[in-house]
């Protein structure tokens, strides 16, 4: 068994609306999905991804409103780094977003920057055939849009024998998973001397993709290679496994089904907050407290 790359990145915002403005508006991403933290529903959890809510590009962030600027530390993801197709792509995004006021750092065949409350992101130069997983945006070309996850750089000291019993080979200092459908990475580097700190602009979690029939199969390998971890939980849109890896990093097994579209209109994807069935419930104690956001895409002109 092995993993199809990441399924998603979960990130904290302590800003919604700054947040679409930035992963909708300047980097062209789609919000798929509106919705709450299902172990905390008063608080958003917000799916970005390309046009169909696909796993391989989707990022989340939940909202909490008061949180603290968080600091990257040991044993947690610092940097997410997405795939763009050619060297024109990098400088299309060093344009837009020094444009937006972003510092970036370009270096050979990747571009640095950081989202505004500090979360670090890369993209490269894709060198691989997975299909390309774009959203449509006005300004950005499907040509120099992004194209979904490449890997996640985090901080700590990678555990070859616990990485090797999930799948991942390692590969020039990275971990690497690949099945059938795409294929990601992790790479770990010794993290910088202070500690770190949960908060707005870090990664909470990273999520590796998985067949829906492996799911029980993947939860068996997890505590055979002396992990610790959850049961199967149904999340609605796919199921999920939570452990933290030898290094600290919380990892989530979630499967490539049932997907987004489940439960609203394709094309109408992240217009509404949408609550799982075994939440609708709570929708008038939680609207009135969530921050209100607008649908991104309303002032577009029908396409
Ligand atoms: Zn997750």
């Amino acid at each position: 068994m092995r993993f199809d790359g990441i399924h998603h990145v979960t990130c904290i915002t302590a800003d919604a609306p700054a947040n679409v403005d930035f992963y909708t508006r300047v980097l062209g991403l789609r919000l798929v999905k509106k919705t709450v933290n299902q172990d905390d529903p008063t608080v958003y959890h917000l799916f970005y991804a390309d046009e169909d809510g696909s796993a391989g590009s989707d990022i989340t962030f939940f909202e909490y409103p008061n949180a603290r600027p968080g600091q990257a530390g040991d044993g947690m993801v610092h940097t997410v780094v997405w795939r763009v197709g050619s060297p024109e792509a990098l400088e299309f995004w060093a344009n837009r977003l020094g444009a937006e006021g972003h510092e970036v750092e370009a270096d050979g065949e990747s571009l640095r920057f950081a989202n505004p409350e500090g979360l670090q992101h890369e993209l490269v130069v894709s060198h691989v055939a997975d299909e390309p997983l774009v959203a449509h945006h006005p300004e950005i070309p499907r040509e120099v849009a992004l194209w979904g996850f490449e890997g996640v750089r985090a901080y700590g000291r990678a555990s070859d024998d616990f990485l090797t019993a999930l799948g991942f080979e390692q590969e020039e200092g990275r971990w690497d998973t690949r099945a059938e459908t795409r294929g990601g990475w992790i790479e770990y580097a010794e993290a910088p001397h202070v500690a770190g700190v949960g908060g707005a602009g870090t990664v909470h979690h990273v999520a590796w993709a998985s067949k829906m029939e492996d799911q029980e199969a993947w939860h068996d390998r997890v505590l055979e290679a002396g992990g610790n971890p959850t049961q199967i939980i149904d999340r609605f849109w796919f199921r999920s496994i939570y452990f933290r890896e030898p290094a600290g990093v919380l990892f989530e097994i979630a499967t490539l089904g049932p997907g987004f579209t489940t439960d609203e209109d394709p094309e109408h994807l992240g217009e509404k907050l949408i609550l799982p069935p075994a939440f609708e419930h709570l929708r008038e104690r939680v609207e009135p407290v969530l921050t209100p956001l607008p649908d991104p895409r309303a002032g577009w002109a029908k396409r």
